[in-house]
């Protein structure tokens, strides 16, 4: 049967045909080769074949390395939510930022369409054993799709996987070899071991079934914005499907981003999207190999001998010759970025995460959220701009690391003295020791109620407040007068009573005339503007300027 790709070597440019279990170019017996399929045929042939077919990775077939897909392999992968970060697109003045919900895959995590194609290559090929090295969601993967398909697994991990993700590797029936040493010793101890016993060992991205099930991201985006925003018609664009300006994804090894990528040239080069998107790619900042190479505009990265950071699932020290290739696609395209977020800011951005848009993510995730951040103060990342953020990961123990103390409220109902007879009073009096009142008061003043809604969410991202609205000048100093709350957010411009009568007003209570005030304003201030608050308030932030953590800083400076 012949197939509808064929292999290039990257090394000798021999063309040879695909077998699952030779890996080497025949000739040279380089590892690197490219699949490469019959794009002008597809060009034609694609928008007509896939309506009526499942959103799934199976959808996009005659562009993966497979001739016959098995649906009873199938846990139903790819195929994600494309959602839109309304609320964190507000705080960082991106009306157009998105979220690919990958956590929504059969596993959680974004490997499901790599293990999924693995698995369904190696069964075609009769292939019954295999041998991987995992920081942790690529082993879950592969244990879920190795059950189903019947082949038996040997995933190497490294000691640093939480137990949790490897109790849920083992329940899978894969055989769990626990290496207390680098990730990437875990791999050349995987390599001997597939050797010495003559195992199909995953190579990761110099195995094509992995790169090229990453494509199906890309295809699906396409589709997805397009549903959502319509076609891109700027500039006379003709392409019948649309794609983000941005594509950002964290990054351990580079296997995501260099096939999204290959998904997306290859859609362009069908004519299918106008232009290919730029690409962020974002490390956690103890092992930044690829960070430290791009900076100096280098082309091969040194490897990171220790790795620095908590997020394990991010420590590859050593990304090899899958940074050069991305080198090579980013430099060709003249746009994207590789940054660098510390452990921190990523804790930070799970938290924001979890409280602006309802999700719970893995640190992993959350470094490309804290990249996203750094890239569009920065300037990088443009307001008008599309941006898609990859969005992966398990939920995993760490929660126990970021969330800190007291973040419940207790509740004890076992205490002799709730007698049965008085056993309603002695609830409702346990129910009044939660001391929902024991944190910071603010109010918020502004007539906008988008605004008001924004700097709620921005408070109660990063804290506990107790937080009271008004919507204009007058209903302000009443509630102020009677809430008498710890600081005060003034919006300048309201109609009627505008925050100057305000403050005025606040000034002639002994009771009022003491709180401290963060005044927010849309306009640049005039000179007798400026003379008019001083005195009275203690800061003057600009709406727009929420995205970095001024707000939060002053607001918590103030409280002290
Ligand atoms: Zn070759």
């Amino acid at each position: 049967m012949s197939s509808h790709f064929i292999t290039v070597c990257q090394d000798c440019g021999y063309k040879s045909p695909f077998l699952p279990g030779s890996p080497a170019c025949p000739k040279c017996g380089s590892l690197w080769r490219d699949a490469v399929y019959d794009y002008a045929n597809l060009a034609y042939t694609l928008p007509f074949v896939l309506p009526g077919r499942p959103f799934d990775i199976w959808r996009y077939r005659e562009l993966l390395p497979i001739r016959d897909p098995n649906p009873d392999l199938s846990l139903g992968e790819g195929g994600t939510p494309l959602i839109h970060a309304n609320n964190l697109g507000m705080m960082l003045g991106l009306p157009n930022l998105y979220i690919k919900d990958e956590r929504q895959g059969p596993t959680s995590s974004f490997k499901d369409r790599q293990a999924a194609l693995m698995m369904a290559s190696l069964k075609e090929a009769g292939i019954n054993e295999m041998v991987c090295a995992s920081t942790g969601n690529v082993a879950i993967s592969y244990s879920a799709y190795a059950a189903r398909a019947g082949i038996k697994l040997w995933a190497f991990l490294t000691s640093l996987v939480p137990a949790a993700k490897m109790r849920e590797v083992a329940l899978y029936g894969t055989q769990v070899v626990k290496i207390t040493g680098t990730y990437d010793e875990a791999k050349q101890m995987a390599a001997e071991f597939a050797k010495q016993r003559n195992l199909f060992l995953d190579l990761g991205t110099r195995s094509i079934p992995c790169l090229e099930s990453m494509k199906t991201v890309a295809f699906e985006l396409a589709e997805q914005l397009t549903a959502l925003l319509g076609r891109d018609e700027k500039n006379g664009q003709t392409a019948p499907w649309r794609s983000p300006d941005w594509y950002l994804q964290a990054v351990s090894g580079g296997l995501g981003p260099l096939g999204v990528m290959k998904g997306f040239n290859e859609l362009h080069t069908m004519g299918l999207i106008p232009n290919p998107p730029q690409i962020g790619i974002i490390q956690a900042e103890g092992c930044a190999p690829m960070v430290h190479a791009w900076r100096q505009h280098k082309d091969v990265a040194i490897p990171v001998k220790s790795p620095n950071t908590l997020i394990a699932t991010l420590a590859t020290g050593d990304p090899g010759r899958t940074y050069t290739q991305i080198y090579k696609k980013m430099d060709e395209a003249k746009g994207g970025a590789i940054e660098s977020v510390t452990d921190e800011e990523a804790f930070r951005a799970m938290h924001f995460l979890a409280k602006m848009e309802g999700l719970s993510i893995e640190p992993a995730a959350a470094v490309a959220f804290a990249g996203l951040v750094k890239l569009v103060r920065a300037g990088k990342i443009k307001s008008n701009e599309i941006v898609v953020v990859n969005c992966t990961g398990h939920t995993m123990p760490i929660e126990r690391n970021i969330l800190g103390e007291g973040w419940e409220h207790n509740i004890d109902l076992s205490a002799d003295d709730l007698a049965e007879d008085g056993r309603e009073e002695g609830l409702l009096a346990a129910l009044s020791t939660v001391a929902l009142d024991r944190f910071p008061r603010i109010a918020i003043v502004d007539d906008e109620p988008n605004v008001r809604t924004l700097i709620r969410r921005i408070l109660q991202s990063q804290g506990n407040y107790q937080l009271f609205e008004a919507n204009n000048g007058k209903d302000a100093v009443e509630m102020i007068a009677r809430e008498q709350p710890n600081l005060i957010l003034l919006d300048l411009m309201m109609p009627d009573m505008d925050g100057f009568q305000v403050m005025d007003a606040l000034q002639l209570k002994k009771e009022t005339k003491d709180i401290p005030i963060i005044v927010i304003t849309a306009k640049e201030l005039t000179v007798a503007e400026n003379k008019r608050l001083k005195g009275h308030i203690q800061t003057l932030m600009q709406k727009g300027d929420f995205m970095n953590d001024d707000l939060l800083d002053e607001v918590r400076a103030l409280l002290k």
